[in-house]
């Protein structure tokens, strides 16, 4: 089974994979955008990524590889660990970033982007009432038809065809 390296932007996009791993920088990144993200997203994935911090031998040679590409700079400390995981796992990286994918290249390590038809499934999110089970079309403070909670729920992973 693959095991899904993900970094901060991947997880906002809503990928999913049935293993998933990311190192604790992403987990202090995502905790940024605890305003934006719907609690019960946030939960989602706090409950299904497991968070490592990976070893420091692999984080010097994923430094190195970057520099001998010359995206160093262009990578935060999250980034770095992302790719180190990745190579400590053999996980498969899940990024849009092209320097993250660049030194991935230099590494032998694969990745994918999230918008890629490589990606089989993606899920989505649909607003519910708690009380009555109705699909509402934002997130209300309460039920427009009964008054209940409005909570989120996963509507469903859904296939991505080939084209
Ligand atoms: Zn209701």
């Amino acid at each position: 089974m693959k095991v899904f390296v993900l970094d901060t932007s991947a997880i906002l996009s809503g990928f999913m994979g049935e293993v998933m791993i990311a190192p604790l920088k992403v987990y202090d990144e995502l905790k940024k955008f605890r305003n934006e993200l719907p609690e019960h997203i946030l939960a989602y994935y706090e409950e299904s990524i497991r968070f490592y911090e990976p070893e420091e031998e692999c984080i010097e040679k994923v430094r190195k590889a970057a520099e001998k590409t010359g995206d160093i700079h262009r990578l935060s400390d999250a980034d770095i660990e992302v790719i180190a995981l990745a190579l400590e796992h053999k996980g498969v990286v899940v990024t849009n970033d092209l320097s993250i994918q660049n030194v991935c290249e230099e590494l032998n390590i694969e990745y994918m982007s999230y918008l890629s038809k490589d990606i089989k499934r993606i899920f989505e999110w649909e607003v519910v009432c708690k009380s009555c089970g109705k699909v509402l079309d934002k997130k209300y403070d309460r039920c427009p038809f009964c008054g209940g909670d409005v909570g989120f729920r996963i509507k469903r992973s859904r296939s991505l065809k080939k084209k």
